[in-house]
């Protein structure tokens, strides 16, 4: 039964600047073909789920008590999966994790931001940054991209110098876009940022704290390296990973990120205790120990975005180079009319970029001939 009110109407005290607004997040639709949310479509195998579940019923005979506040097994099997998959060894007292990177990039704010304070990135980006601004009080700064969709290092340093911003966050790859910056840029924006930040507590200038969002890095073209390499230099540089993307386990939220370990630490005093549970801590283990079978179909997702990439290309339309699991086309003048007559015909994408572009992620073969079937009669071709 619905929630009635029976005694009276009272007004709650939102907060300035909540009124009005919608939650975040892509509809969520019972539909045949999903390529909207950017999630590897290839589901855990038999053997893998079968482990997770052996892992959790393991668990659950703990369930009494608190978990691991400090995750340390699973910040230990984090380090070394970053090891196996980037080349770039950092120990685990380097690692941070959470529910999703989501909550990593909340804590980074709840750390470094806060009331007369700002963050800056490049749009057009993840939409989700601005929010952790506002959940944070932290003003949001919005610098911009270029055409191509890059980020001019030029403009990127008058936008530090100008704001002075607590936080950077950098999408790279970024969404809706699917580009990766050039570690130059990256490191440039470092050097920028080092003495950039908010006035210190002993009157000198704090760095900003410089976040290289790599939801995605592990989809990189040949040629892009992660940023992870540019750690021993940078320490106010954090990068953050999640395994909702290429590792294909975005029901477990888990999200994590490296920076130096001085830089961890200050992230364990904003944390709620407890935050990752024990279950979530043994299924991501669990996962873990299957990283070389869950990864397996990175290539192939890579070489499926880069053929869709052609064949976008191929008839006519505008495609942003993508080092994503997603790819950013155009340009439609009416551009809901298309994403609607995918939905139509039980296709799922996401309307979302600047005017006129959608976005659709890297589905399976199967997913993918059915998106370009239905474009196919959408565009009349
Ligand atoms: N960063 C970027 C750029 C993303 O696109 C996403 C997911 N859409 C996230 C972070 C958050 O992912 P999660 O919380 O699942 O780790």
């Amino acid at each position: 039964p619905a929630f009635e009110a029976t005694e009276r109407a009272v007004r709650l005290p939102l907060r300035a600047g909540l009124e009005g607004l919608t939650p975040y997040g892509a509809p969520q639709l019972d539909v045949p073909v999903l390529l909207n949310v950017n999630e590897n479509p290839y589901p855990p195998s038999d053997a893998v789920v079968a482990d997770i579940a052996d892992a959790v019923a393991n668990a659950a005979h703990g369930l009494n008590r608190y978990p691991d506040r400090d995750f340390h097994e699973l910040r230990a099997e984090l380090a070394e999966y970053l090891r196996v998959e980037s080349g770039v060894v950092v120990v685990p007292e380097q690692i941070w994790a959470a529910n999703g990177s989501n909550e990593v990039m909340l804590h980074l704010l709840q750390a470094f931001g806060g009331t007369g304070r700002s963050v800056l990135s490049f749009a057009p980006t993840y939409s989700m940054y601005p929010e952790y601004a506002r959940d944070t009080l932290t003003g949001w700064v919005a610098g911009r991209r270029a055409e191509d969709f890059t980020l001019d290092v030029d403009h990127a340093r008058a936008q530090i110098a100008e704001h002075r911003p607590a936080v950077i966050l950098l999408a790279s790859p970024n969404n809706p876009t699917g580009t990766a910056l050039p570690l130059s840029t990256i490191e440039a924006v470092c050097e920028a940022a080092a003495t950039s930040g908010p006035p210190a507590p002993d009157g000198g200038t704090a760095a900003s704290v410089v976040v290289v969002d790599e939801a995605y890095g592990e989809f990189r073209r040949e040629g892009t390296a992660s940023a992870l390499t540019l750690l021993p230099r940078h320490p106010h540089l954090a990068v953050s990973r999640t395994m909702s993307k290429a590792f294909g386990m975005a029901g477990l939220r888990l999200g994590y990120l490296a920076a130096a370990p001085a830089l961890v630490d200050v992230l364990r005093v904003v944390r709620l205790p407890y935050h990752l549970s024990a279950v979530t801590q043994a299924a991501a283990l669990a996962a873990l120990r299957h990283r070389a079978e869950l990864m397996s179909q990175v290539a192939s997702l890579r070489a499926e975005r880069d053929d869709l990439v052609v064949w976008l290309r191929d008839h006519g339309l505008q495609v942003a180079d993508s080092d994503a699991n997603f790819v950013l086309f155009g340009l439609f003048d009416d551009r809901h009319a298309v994403w609607n007559g995918l939905l139509e015909r039980g296709v799922l994408i996401r309307e979302v970029g600047p005017d006129g572009w959608l976005r659709v992620s890297v589905g399976t073969p199967r997913e993918t001939a059915a998106f370009k079937a239905a474009l196919e009669e959408v565009l009349g071709w």
